[in-house]
């Protein structure tokens, strides 16, 4: 029987969203009410199950949620258009555009057009090069959960040896610079790796960011480490279409100290730490408008 930890980032993710909460009141008995706006371009159906959770936890956390959907053969001059007037609206304070945009789109050229203030996904190159230098204001929500879900089961990650396996823009790579500041020492591998398996036994902890279907077992894992699945596959397993990890679960459960499933790991934190980022966007904003001697201790937020 293995006495592995099995991470609940479901709870996790409620615990902060109850924190979330509590300021998000505090905010609005001082007048300022956080705002997020999310697009969506097309119909591609898990872009609009995300959609849906996303607004249904910024309400439940009583952050104004405004919806725009743009139908999938826009033109991007419509998207640029859309970003720009929220970008002007000083009653948004995050702007999320939801991914994959269709092809025929430029998801960087759209990215880098929100206002770095309101990049409530950390994305804007602005943030990216903050992330990269330790003083970002906002950061990619993913990474940011799993960073999160780490230092709640391991305490501190100084000297910790991390294999982050995926280099994307949006997991792998800020995990990676999230977990240099933390003083981890970080690999990070991808397709061409060599070697992959032999450096990734070597892990204290284990980010897999990969898209590939269990691809992790525990021939990849030393014994005692732990492990953060951020994969979500979709699988055809008897006769139903059953959500997956990175990791083989199974295989790595005995093996490890402690490990995220799937579901129900870094999936709910990535949603937690978009509420937290629009708290964050919103008081930044709030102390750009206001004075010092306003009455709102925006600091305590
Ligand atoms: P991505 O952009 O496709 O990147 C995948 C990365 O994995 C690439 O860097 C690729 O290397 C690397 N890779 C592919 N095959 C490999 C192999 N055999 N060995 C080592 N590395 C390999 O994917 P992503 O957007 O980062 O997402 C990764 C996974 O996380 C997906 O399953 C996605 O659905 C999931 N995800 C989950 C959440 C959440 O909230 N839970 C959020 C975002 C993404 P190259 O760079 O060399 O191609």
């Amino acid at each position: 029987m293995s006495s592995a930890k099995i991470i609940d980032g479901k709870a996790c993710a409620q615990r902060l969203l109850i924190g979330v909460k509590a300021d998000v009141e505090r905010l609005k008995a001082d007048g300022i009410a956080p705002t997020l706006a999310v697009i969506l371009v097309g119909a591609d159906p898990a872009s609009q199950v995300y959609v849906r959770n996303k607004i249904l936890r910024a309400q439940e956390c009583g952050i104004r949620s405004l919806e725009y959907r743009l139908a999938a053969d826009s033109g991007q001059t419509e998207l640029l258009a859309l970003i720009s007037r929220l970008n002007a609206d000083s009653e948004v304070n995050g702007i999320l555009l939801q991914l994959p945009l269709p092809a025929h789109m430029e998801e960087p050229m759209a990215l880098q057009a929100i206002a770095p203030g309101k990049d409530v996904d950390g994305f804007h190159s602005e943030n990216v090069g903050g992330l990269s230098q330790g003083r970002a204001v906002l950061t990619p929500c993913t990474p940011s959960g799993c960073l999160h879900l780490l230092e709640q089961v391991c305490g501190d990650l100084s000297g910790k040896h991390a294999v982050v396996i995926g280099r994307s823009n949006i997991v792998g790579k800020p995990m990676a610079a999230l977990l240099l500041q933390a003083h981890c020492s970080v690999t990070v591998l991808h397709s061409r790796s060599v070697g992959a398996q032999a450096l990734c036994r070597q892990a204290d902890i284990v980010v897999a960011a990969v898209g590939r279907p269990r691809l992790i077992d525990a021939e990849w894992l030393k014994p005692g480490a732990v492990v953060i699945d951020v994969g979500i596959n979709r699988v055809e397993q008897d006769g139903r279409t059953q959500l997956v990890g990175d990791v083989d679960f199974a295989s790595a459960l005995p093996q490890v100290s402690a490990i995220t499933p799937v579901p129900g790991g870094v999936g709910p934190m990535t949603i937690a730490f978009l509420m937290k980022n629009t708290l964050t966007a919103a008081v930044q904003q709030a102390h750009a408008q206001r004075s010092p001697s306003e009455a709102v201790c925006l600091s305590t937020y």
